[in-house]
């Protein structure tokens, strides 16, 4: 679609998965996408290398928001888009992970298409996979585990509020947290009153994929200490559920190694 002016469109934007850090992770679509791209619009968690794909007469636009940090709004990411898509540019928005799983890409499609832009959507590796793989974690096993929940910890909107964790935790599924880190004691708290074994294991993978990644392992009653401890720091994913339990074997083959290296 990206590149072909359909119909009565009034312009055409890609949004665009760009995986969870390491450049590698990159998609085929995506890497194509770049190199098609007049103006690229990059969100904070989007590794840089990841633009050696695009052309030298390409414009890049910082659209970051961070926890905490001054951030673009919205509105004007929204507005900004349909103005370069209606003068004809070539738009590519570049999101981290998947540009669709905790990443706004559904209400921006929405509000380009009501605006008779074509939006093209290229899925990319999540973040919530991603690191528990680093980690030597399989999210589902088996004989372990028969499901994942992807879950926000983020409070701020609301939106872990409106979560019944009574019925994640009585499911036994895995659960994959993303933006949990700066939230961790509440989400400890809540995760014990809804009737969580404290002894459940659990891994915090941050940075994963990048050559910061930092994996720290513990249970559910130490989920706090686990993060303070290891200074462990956000973009982090939080992997609780017994199949967490091998990412400390893992952990400690890397340990053995290292020794003996
Ligand atoms: N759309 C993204 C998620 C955006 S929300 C995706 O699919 O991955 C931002 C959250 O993603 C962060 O707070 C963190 O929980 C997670 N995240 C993103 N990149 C990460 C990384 N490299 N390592 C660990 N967590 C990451």
């Amino acid at each position: 679609m990206s590149g072909k002016m359909i119909g009565k469109m009034l312009g055409n934007v890609v949004l665009v998965g760009a995986g969870p850090g390491d450049p590698e992770l990159l998609t085929l679509a995506a890497v194509r996408a770049l190199s098609d791209a007049d103006v690229v619009l990059i969100d904070a968690l989007v590794n840089r290398a990841v633009l050696e794909h695009t052309k030298p007469s390409t414009r890049v636009i910082e659209v970051g928001k961070r926890g905490g940090a001054r951030s673009t709004p919205q509105a004007f990411i929204e507005r900004l888009m349909i103005q370069e898509a209606r003068a004809g540019q070539r738009v590519v928005r570049l999101k981290g992970g998947d540009p669709f799983l905790f990443g706004r890409g559904g209400e921006e499609s929405a509000h380009l298409r009501a605006a008779g832009i074509d939006v093209e959507v290229i899925p990319g590796i999540t973040s919530g996979l991603a690191a528990p793989l680093a980690a030597g974690i399989s999210v589902t096993h088996r004989d372990v585990s028969p499901g994942v929940i992807f879950v926000t910890g983020h409070e701020k909107d609301g939106a872990a509020e409106r979560i019944d964790w009574h019925a994640l935790v009585a499911s036994g599924l895995t659960l994959v947290v993303y933006m949990g880190v700066a939230n961790a004691a509440r989400l400890q708290e809540k995760l014990l009153a809804a009737g969580m074994d404290p002894a459940t294991p659990l891994a915090a993978i941050s940075n994963a994929t990048l050559a910061e990644q930092r994996i720290a392992t513990g249970t559910a009653a130490t989920l706090r200490a686990t993060i303070e401890s290891n200074a462990i720091v956000s973009p982090a994913i939080l992997v609780i559920g017994e199949v967490a339990r091998t990412a400390a074997a893992q952990r400690l083959a890397e340990f053995a190694r290292a020794a003996s290296a």
